[in-house]
């Protein structure tokens, strides 16, 4: 699809800023998609956004805090009216706040169950009308290996593992309509959020990363183009009949 195509339709991906939300917005505009760039800050947004449109794509910078239902539904709102109907929802934002369990507070169990899993749902809920509508849509989730279960990280793997049966559920749900839903669940990627995860426990990123790079058995960690790749699948007129799946990335086996 050109930029001029009328034709050409709209993906949401939330958490664009930077990440794997970032290189996931980028892809879908390079598949095609005018890409509304999602975050909790607008401006944060600009980086993506022109990426985007230097690659001769198009992108919308909306400053949204998922996890609150009347922000996402005029973040939705504004998408319809400045891009047209979302036809692809990416809910990849996302947050950690690591602990064990007889330390972390409620406020941290809540705080990552209401990004992830509600956001997610609140998303979708804003978005499948008009995928209904239209007939065509596709939902993909961001789900996590550690949703199989990760030290400190009760809040992080139930969010992650929840996310998983709400995509099964939208995948019952909306199937009759021509909307797909789907989970990609990445294992370690360097971004800032596993960077922050190695300043914690006071170690360089490179030697956080070197550490997991032997355990896993393609022997490197991910980068946010392995995950943008395997969403840019699960958005594709041709994956219409996969639905309801978990695609673990991983380099190595999950699950
Ligand atoms: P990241 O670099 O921390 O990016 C996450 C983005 O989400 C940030 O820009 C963040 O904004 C935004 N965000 C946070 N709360 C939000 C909210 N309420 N509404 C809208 N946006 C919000 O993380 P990442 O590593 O790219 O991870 C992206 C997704 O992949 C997450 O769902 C994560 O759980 C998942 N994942 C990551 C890995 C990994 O190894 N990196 C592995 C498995 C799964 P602020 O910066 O303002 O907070």
């Amino acid at each position: 699809m050109s930029e001029t195509n009328p034709a050409r339709k709209v993906a949401v991906v939330t958490g664009a800023a930077r990440g794997i939300g970032a290189a996931t917005a980028a892809r879908l505009a390079r598949d095609g998609f005018a890409v509304a760039v999602f975050d909790l800050d607008e401006a944060a947004c600009a980086s993506t956004v022109e990426i985007i449109e230097k690659d001769g794509g198009r992108a919308l910078a909306v400053g949204c805090d998922v996890s609150d239902p009347e922000q996402a539904e005029a973040g939705v709102a504004e998408v319809v009216a400045e891009l047209g109907a979302p036809a692809v929802l990416v809910n990849n934002a996302g947050i950690i706040r690591d602990n064990l369990i007889f330390k972390m507070t409620p406020q941290e169990f809540d705080a990552v169950i209401g990004v992830h899993l509600r956001g997610a749902f609140l998303m979708a809920k804003a978005c499948q009308k008009h995928m209904v509508d239209a007939k065509w849509g596709r939902i993909i989730n961001m789900s996590s290996a550690a949703a199989l279960g990760n030290r400190g990280q009760s809040n992080y793997s139930s969010a992650k593992a929840g996310l998983q049966a709400l995509t099964k559920t939208l995948a019952i749900e909306l199937g009759p309509f021509g909307v797909t839903s789907n989970c990609v669940a990445p294992g370690f990627i360097a971004t800032e959020m596993t960077a922050a995860t190695a300043e914690r426990m006071g170690i360089t990123f490179e030697e956080f990363t070197g550490r997991y790079a032997t355990s896993i058995p393609v022997r490197r960690v991910g980068a946010p183009e392995d995950i943008a790749q395997a969403v840019s699948y699960f958005a594709r007129e041709e994956a219409g009949f996969v639905s309801g799946q978990v695609l673990y990335v991983a380099g190595g086996p999950k699950g």
